[in-house]
């Protein structure tokens, strides 16, 4: 299952899925800023790359020391499909008074702009914060929705996918798509 809404020249998709799968030319990986694996969606994207990818986020961490939340690097995608995986921090959800919101907004925002000079032109995201981070879902996907179509108005993609896991976030993720657009 799948929806599509167009946004100029950037189809933005809904799917149901596993993010480690997907054939775009990115995706991206709601990490801790140890950028050191981790559970969820994090565990499954080191385990289905290889370790090839955990090197490079290691270096990475040698020269930054920590990846704050909202930002954003870039690393190849070693044994996925994938060319590039992004790995974004998102915020921890403490009620919203946090300043929560701006700092998803920037994740996506970031990792866009973390996948662009690399010549991505397809990327995939999966629901940042919503799981371990307890980021409520509903609010989560307007913010992410959101967020990228104000990018990719800009400057756009040719696919911007978010890859659901549960049916309950598929459908959460659509509504928010087609209340937007
Ligand atoms: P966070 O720590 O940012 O909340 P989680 O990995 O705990 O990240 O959860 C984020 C979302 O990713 C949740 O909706 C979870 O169900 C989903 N998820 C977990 N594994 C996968 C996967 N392989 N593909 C896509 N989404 C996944």
């Amino acid at each position: 299952m799948h929806t599509e809404q167009k946004i100029g020249n950037t189809r933005i998709v809904t799917v149901r899925g596993d993010i480690t799968q997907q054939d775009t030319d990115a995706i991206v990986n709601a990490a801790n800023s140890t950028l050191m694996g981790g559970g969820g969606v994090d565990g499954a994207i080191h385990r289905a790359g290889g370790a090839k990818i955990l090197e490079e986020c290691k270096e990475i961490i040698d020269e930054i020391g920590s990846c704050p939340t909202g930002e954003a690097v870039i690393t190849t995608g070693g044994n996925l499909k994938a060319k590039y995986v992004v790995h974004t921090v998102g915020p921890v959800w403490h009620g919203g008074t946090q300043g929560e919101p701006d700092l998803l907004a920037n994740a996506y925002r970031n990792s866009l702009a973390a996948a662009r000079p690399k010549g991505v032109r397809t990327i995939s995201f999966p629901s940042i914060s919503t799981g371990a981070y307890r980021y409520p879902v509903a609010k989560a996907a307007e913010i992410a929705l959101k967020t990228v179509v104000e990018v990719v108005k800009q400057t756009p993609f040719d696919e911007v996918r978010f890859v659901l896991f549960s049916e309950e976030d598929f459908k959460t993720y659509s509504d928010a798509l087609s209340r937007l657009t």
